[in-house]
């Protein structure tokens, strides 16, 4: 594809959601003949910060991003995107630099005002942007919004009611990704497990939409994160039988005490949740299970805490996400009496990372001299990096170039948190 000389960088704050979200605003500049420069490394003309406020400190740290975005490069544009935008949009729009603000369920509008407002001469012919094979996995959202309203989370409030997005539109973005040459699909999406949409004729949910997704010709196929109550056996079944779903699944736990899933306002108890991760190991007995525990929400006892760490023992959990509780104004939990002291969260959270870290090793000590194949994502100084099915980390020394490739290859190492292999 031509460049059109004109440069973008992307600052992400927050959550996995956020994160998959900027790969595909990132996909779709590259697609649009921008470059991709590194944040607060060179200048862009257009800079874009991916918000967050799932904590006031993410308000903060957005606002603390912009202004240094600003004075790094006082000529750039920038755009405010993601949850605080949509929270926040008048306050954000004092600040210096800002161009354009856009809360999350309008990201996409970004390409509407640059396709009105940039005087782009470059051809953007269909096909393989090498800038975005960048991205060696593609991230497909399904669906934006939630009505769960979860006592604690701010999300349901700013993206609104769920919105399912077709299948006939999310076929054309695969076909897209496939000819712009990744390998590897991922579904995001705010709760993705309540999809719901109308394709021809007939009403089709989440199991059946990754049915019709499962057969176009990806190598590899994930799912980011999916709600326990809504991981079906029809579901693990479809993606077992497809031979190319990665062994790997992100349940959210949140907490293993049921006192507090319930003043969460969650959908689930202890024991379901254990059930939705049997199920899955019914179909993936080796998966690989990542899930998010939220520590120190109000009122959790030393005894609720406990109930979170010897649940992420019991379910096995390999990839362990430990968020501290901070009050978010317009959430029903901010007006709970029992806040804890900051004191406490820090104890708690601390211990429960250290568990995910042991976690993760004893996981990855019994994949150590297995082999897998390993979608290679970076390649630089004779080093490539990548991810296995499982979500691990790979390195190889190796001075083929390997970027957007997948490897069989042999895990001989543990380093840090990261597999060392040799090719097979
Ligand atoms: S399920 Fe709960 S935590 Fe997740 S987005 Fe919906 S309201 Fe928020």
């Amino acid at each position: 594809m031509e460049q059109n000389n004109k440069t973008f960088s992307i600052f992400t704050l927050g959550c996995r959601l956020n994160s998959s979200e900027s790969s595909y605003l990132t996909q779709e500049f590259c697609n649009r003949g921008y470059k991709l420069v590194p944040f607060l490394e060179e200048k862009a003309d257009w800079v874009v910060v991916n918000t967050c406020t799932v904590t006031q400190k993410a308000e903060a740290s957005g606002r603390n991003v912009i202004r240094k975005a600003h004075r790094f490069n006082p000529n750039a544009k920038i755009i405010v995107v993601g949850c605080y935008a949509e929270m926040a949009k008048e306050e954000i729009e004092q600040l210096e630099g800002v161009h354009l603000v856009l809360g999350s369920s309008n990201k996409h509008k970004i390409f509407e005002y640059l396709d009105e407002n940039e005087c782009i001469d470059a051809e953007i012919p269909p096909g393989f942007s090498s800038e975005a094979d960048y991205h060696t996995r593609g991230f497909l959202k399904v669906q934006d919004g939630c009505n769960n309203y979860c006592s604690y989370c701010i999300i349901a409030h700013a993206r609104g009611e769920p919105k399912s997005i077709p299948l006939e539109e999310l076929l054309k973005h695969a076909e897209e990704m496939l000819q712009n040459g990744i390998r590897e699909i991922v579904l995001t999406g705010v709760n993705i497990g309540e999809y719901k949409s109308i394709y021809q004729g007939q009403e089709i949910d989440f199991a059946q939409l990754v049915k019709h997704l499962l057969l176009l010709p990806f190598e590899r196929f994930r799912i980011s994160s999916i709600e326990p109550n809504t991981v079906t056996r029809e579901l693990l079944s479809s993606l077992k039988d497809s031979q190319k779903a990665c062994a790997h699944f992100h349940i959210p736990l949140q907490s293993g005490s049921d006192r507090i899933l319930e003043l969460m306002e969650r959908r689930y108890a202890r024991d379901e949740f254990l059930q939705s991760i049997a199920l899955v190991r019914e179909f993936f007995p080796d998966a690989a299970i990542g899930t998010d525990v939220i520590v120190g929400f109000p009122g959790e006892t030393e005894a609720d805490y406990q109930e979170s760490r010897s649940l992420i023992e019991e379910a096995n959990i390999s990839h362990l996400h430990v968020f501290s509780y901070s009050k978010r104004k317009g959430t029903k939990a901010f007006h709970m009496t029992d806040h804890l002291s900051n004191k406490i969260k820090e104890k708690r959270s601390c211990d429960l990372r250290q568990l995910g870290d042991i976690r993760l090793h004893q996981f990855m000590r019994l994949r150590l001299g297995k082999e897998t194949s390993v979608l290679f994502e970076t390649c630089s100084n004779s080093m490539a990096q990548g991810l296995d099915p499982y979500f691990c980390k790979v390195r190889l020394a190796t001075d083929r170039e390997l970027k957007n490739q997948i490897v069989q290859v042999k895990l001989n190492e543990i380093v840090g948190d990261s597999f060392v292999a040799s090719l097979l």
